[in-house]
Order: C-alpha cells, then sequence, then structure tokens
C-alpha cells in the first residue's frame, strides 16, 4: 500500500479511525459502532441468547466492557424485544470500589437504564478484603463466589429470565483454556454463550459480548464518550490466566481471528463436554443454589461471622431490587 494514501473507512470512504485484522476492515468511528453493534446482535441471535418479551438484568461493574454492553443491549432492546435493567455490586475495595460504582451509575443515567445497588458492607458488614482474611481464602475467590451468589439472587428476586455478564472473547478464551489444562472439563461448559437457568432458584446467563474482542469495547466506550474505570482492581494478582493470555494474544497476531473460530468450535462442542455428576441442588439455608447441602456463601459467613447470612439477605435483596 502506497504509505501516502490515507486509509479510508471501507463503509463510507471518510478517513478511517481504526483497521479491525480479524475482519480486515477499516472503519470511520460512526461505522465502527455500527459494526460492534451489529456484532453484538449477531452474536445474541446466532446463541439464541435473548427470547422475545423477556426480562434481562446486566451485571455492571464500571469497566469498559459491562458499560459496553449495557450500551448495545440498550440500542438492541426495541429490535430484540426485551425488558433491560441492571446490577452493580459495590465490593468495598478500598480505592477502588466508589469509583466504580460511580460510573456504573453514571453509564445507567446516560443509557436510561433502571438499575440498583448491592453495597457488600450494608448487607454483610464486610468488604471483600475483609471477608478474605476472615475466611483465609484468596481474595479473588472469595470476590467471585459473592458476585456470582449475589448476581443470581438478584436475578431470582427481580424475577428475570437471565441474567448478562460482560465478558469479552478475550477473558473466556483464557478461562476455557486454563479450564482445559486442569481438566475442569465440566467447568468449560459454563463458559459458553449462555447457560440455562434451573427451576426458579437458578438463573440462566448469556455473554453477549462472546464474539468481541477486549480491544474493541474499549473503543466502543471511548467512541461513544462514556466513562469507564481504567485501574485495575488493587487485589488482583498475576497468576497463570496472564500467562495464558500472552500465549493466546502471540496465536491471534500470527492469526487474526484465531479467538474467534476458536470460541465458536467451543461453543459448537459444548455439548460434548460433562454435565455435572450430581444434579443442582437447593442450599438447606437459604434455598440457592448448591453442589452440596450448604451453598458457599452461607459457608463463607458462616465462618467469618458465626452465622449463615444467605436467608436473612433475601428479603434486605427483594427490597432493593424491589424498584427495577
Ligand atoms: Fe474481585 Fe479479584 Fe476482580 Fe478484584 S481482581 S474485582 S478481588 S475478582
Ligand atoms: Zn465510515
Ligand atoms: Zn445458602
Amino acid at each position: 500500500m502506497n504509505p501516502l494514501r490515507e486509509v479510508l473507512c471501507s463503509r463510507c470512504g471518510n478517513p478511517a479511525a481504526i483497521y479491525l485484522r480479524y475482519a480486515r476492515l477499516n472503519f470511520c468511528k460512526e461505522h465502527f459502532l455500527d459494526y460492534i453493534l451489529g456484532r453484538v446482535e449477531n452474536t445474541v441471535r446466532r446463541y439464541r441468547m435473548i427470547r422475545s418479551g423477556s426480562r434481562i438484568l446486566a451485571a455492571i461493574s464500571g469497566g469498559k466492557d459491562s458499560s459496553t454492553m449495557l450500551l448495545t443491549l440498550s440500542k438492541l432492546t426495541g429490535k430484540l424485544d426485551f425488558d433491560l435493567v441492571a446490577l452493580h455490586i459495590d465490593l468495598g475495595i478500598d480505592g477502588y470500589s466508589s469509583e466504580a460504582r460511580s460510573i456504573a451509575e453514571e453509564v445507567c443515567r446516560i443509557t436510561g437504564v433502571r438499575y440498583a445497588i448491592l453495597d457488600l458492607e450494608d448487607l454483610v458488614g464486610l468488604n471483600i478484603p475483609e471477608l478474605s482474611r476472615k475466611i483465609r481464602r484468596p481474595p479473588c475467590s472469595v470476590c467471585g463466589a459473592v458476585k456470582r451468589y449475589l448476581l443470581n439472587l438478584a436475578g431470582v428476586e427481580v424475577g428475570v429470565d437471565t441474567v448478562a455478564l460482560g465478558h469479552h472473547l478475550d477473558d473466556l478464551a483464557v478461562y476455557i483454556v486454563k479450564n482445559f489444562l486442569l481438566q475442569n472439563l465440566e467447568d468449560i461448559r459454563k463458559l459458553g454463550p449462555k447457560t440455562e437457568g434451573y427451576d426458579g432458584f437458578l438463573v440462566g446467563r448469556i455473554r453477549p459480548l462472546y464474539e468481541v474482542y477486549e480491544r474493541d469495547t474499549a473503543l466502543y466506550a471511548s467512541f461513544v464518550g462514556i466513562p469507564y474505570q481504567s485501574m485495575e482492581c488493587p487485589l488482583h494478582s498475576m497468576g497463570v490466566e496472564d500467562r495464558i493470555r500472552t500465549f493466546l494474544d502471540g496465536m491471534e497476531e500470527d492469526s487474526p481471528g484465531f479467538k474467534i473460530a476458536f470460541l465458536r468450535s467451543i461453543a459448537r462442542s459444548i455439548p460434548k463436554y460433562p454435565q455435572p455428576q450430581s444434579e443442582v441442588r437447593r442450599c438447606s439455608l437459604c434455598g440457592m443454589p448448591s453442589q452440596s447441602g450448604i451453598c458457599s456463601f452461607c459457608r463463607m459467613t458462616m465462618r467469618a461471622l458465626g452465622k449463615p447470612l444467605g436467608l436473612e439477605l433475601r428479603g434486605k435483596v427483594r427490597e432493593i431490587v424491589s424498584k427495577l
């Protein structure tokens, strides 16, 4: 290509702002936004994520991924005929969570999506670092379990069909490879584009950014001009995930589009991965999903506070989300 020739948008012929290697397309800002919105719509349709007339609860962290998910989904509500509400969980992490919360609220206001906030310190009396110290488990493992529990509980109490998560292509590829290396094959089933709910106490999940790259979520948010949190959580620690990410990034660099092809083949082969051995059961203390008789949230709060809080929390969460 002549280096002096201006690169033009593949759609309108105006000067391009971005080149997408995986699609071999140049876009101006406007057509990049159209293209990403189209990718999200196609992903939702391809994997039949949203039923007409359904209600979706979007989990909003304040980061670029979930903000882009909320923005794009909010533009599709009329076309795909669904109702969208949002939830943010304030984890109480010093120097991080307060910013995340105010950005999440701002994005909901901009998009006009009704939202609720669950504040962990208000609900449990402890934040993530305190809970992690008390029960002597790594912060990210405690945080993941708390978020899963509260999100599902909120989904059940709001009465939504599905919870939408802002996981993008790059993160999902990393988790899938990690689970494959560790031979946690049942967990790979949970990382597909959607998982089904169960019997009124386990809400289904969808990932509308299943085929969207992380870089594109950041560009989308900044081209639209919505705020997003760029600071990384101070509790994040380098782990095997970062090494896998570097490896997969190298594959993508050599073969643009590799990650999309990988995730599509995973989505096709998910039915071949083993199902969990035991049926999903209800926690005998709070009625939420549990692998054994008592769910991990009731066990964690029992260890940290001397009493399980699951059941008590149901009433509080019901009241908070009742405005949605
Ligand atoms: Fe939670 Fe760990 Fe993510 Fe921080 S890095 S928000 S502690 S999962
Ligand atoms: Zn254009
Ligand atoms: Zn429980």
